[in-house]
């Protein structure tokens, strides 16, 4: 049988091996600590499995999503008063809100939505591995615009060749950023307007932590720069601020084109999500926002810890003040890998190596904050032990 060359040319997961390693120690009855997922261990707030539930009993929504493909017109009346009130930024629910099954389904629509065989999607390193397999599956090519620290982590456009921005027709853009935890500045969203103008070119702005933000940091939506809408769409998600990652539910927001070109994928793909679950949506975004500053004070906290640790073997830098990530650099001279393996082998901590987000990721790892505060303090107790155990090979 035929696999479809589209799949095979996506990547294959980088770090079969440490997961090897993951699984013999597991089997062997260690006690390993993931800090590598970014996935919250706290439940969904009561009052929204309520409304799941209350849904759920009614036989009315037992048939096909209402309004199918676009998502409940509550639900999207919901998302307009959201972004109104969180970002200042204006919606029309009928032409620019579209409910969807996650963010990450949206990553894909977007290629599908705009992009043809042979264009060129632009996208940063490091930067969310989804975005890479989106473009491939929907038959664009993936062009990788460098980040690095020196630049808060923000791609320079005048560095991508000129032949390239050519040929380019989306550039995926995701701030609060994943992995690097860097946040985007009004500044930077008016160039990737104008940029994006220039070049006629589609943003999709993927936004999924634009609620999770640090030390007054202040919320930004793409959409909020001039000119936004008539470049591309917002993308966001109920998952991370709602600790609701395995409900599915998130939303694109924006040009009503984008919007209205997405909806076709979605009409002949999905038929929307499930009614009880927009009804818990709506509910969330409703009356939940009350979680989301009860979760940053726990994340906050498990980041000052994590850096206290940090400190003490060595490891001092100024972190990026968005997401519930830490993007950390590496031990002098120690590549991504190494440093994983070692957190791994000394201390039975799983931490994600920088490489798995592009190549520029070397010389960094990852760590999540998504584990319970015991967990974390556990981890972080042995991660300082093994390092007084190898103190001068880390020096
Ligand atoms: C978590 C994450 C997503 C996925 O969000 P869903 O709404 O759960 O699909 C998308 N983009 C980035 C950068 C993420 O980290």
């Amino acid at each position: 049988m035929q696999i479809a060359e589209r799949l095979t040319k996506i990547p294959p997961y980088l770090f079969m091996e440490l997961r090897k390693k993951i699984a013999k120690a597991k089997a062997d009855g260690v006690d390993v600590i993931s800090l590598a997922i970014g996935d919250p261990v706290e439940p969904t707030p009561d009052s929204i499995i309520e409304e799941l539930c209350i849904q759920a009993r009614d036989p009315e929504n037992h048939r096909y999503p209402t309004d199918e493909e676009k998502g409940m017109r509550q639900f999207r009346e919901e998302i307009a008063k959201w972004y109104k009130s969180r970002y200042g930024v204006g919606l029309d629910p009928a032409t620019e809100a579209l409910g969807l099954i996650g963010s990450k389904e949206g990553c894909h629509h977007f290629v599908l939505a705009c992009i043809n065989p042979g264009d060129i999607v632009l996208m940063t390193d490091p930067g969310y591995p989804a975005y890479r397999a989106s473009i491939l599956m929907g038959g664009g090519i993936p062009y990788s615009v460098p980040i690095r620290p020196e630049n808060g982590y923000l791609p320079a456009f005048d560095e991508i060749p000129t032949d390239v921005v050519e040929k380019s027709r989306g550039l995926f853009l995701n701030y609060p950023n994943n992995p690097t935890g860097a946040c985007a500045t009004p500044a930077f969203l008016d160039r990737v307007v104008a940029f994006a103008k220039d070049n006629n070119i589609a943003v999709c702005y993927d936004n999924p932590y634009s609620e999770i933000v640090f030390d007054g940091q202040k919320r930004l939506s793409f959409l909020s720069a001039d000119g936004a809408k008539e470049v591309g769409i917002e993308l966001n998600s109920l998952s991370k601020p709602y600790n609701m990652t395995g409900w599915r539910i998130g939303m694109a927001v924006g040009n009503r084109d984008l919007i209205a070109a997405i909806s076709k994928v979605k009409e002949n793909t999905d038929s929307g999500i499930f009614n009880p679950i927009q009804f818990a949506g709506i509910q969330a975004l409703r009356r939940e926002n009350k979680n989301i500053p009860r979760m940053l004070k726990i994340y906050k906290t498990r980041r000052t810890r994590v850096l206290k640790t940090l400190a003490k073997i060595g490891i001092e830098f100024d972190p990026p003040k968005g997401t519930f990530y830490l993007w950390v650099p590496t031990p002098k001279g120690m590549s991504s890998l190494e440093f994983t393996n070692i957190l791994f082998e000394k201390a039975a901590v799983v931490v994600a190596a920088g490489t798995a987000y592009g190549r520029y990721g070397e010389g960094f790892v990852r760590i999540s904050l998504t584990v319970p505060d015991q967990r974390l303090e556990e981890a972080m107790v042995r991660i300082e032990n093994a390092f007084i155990q190898r103190k001068k090979q880390w020096k």
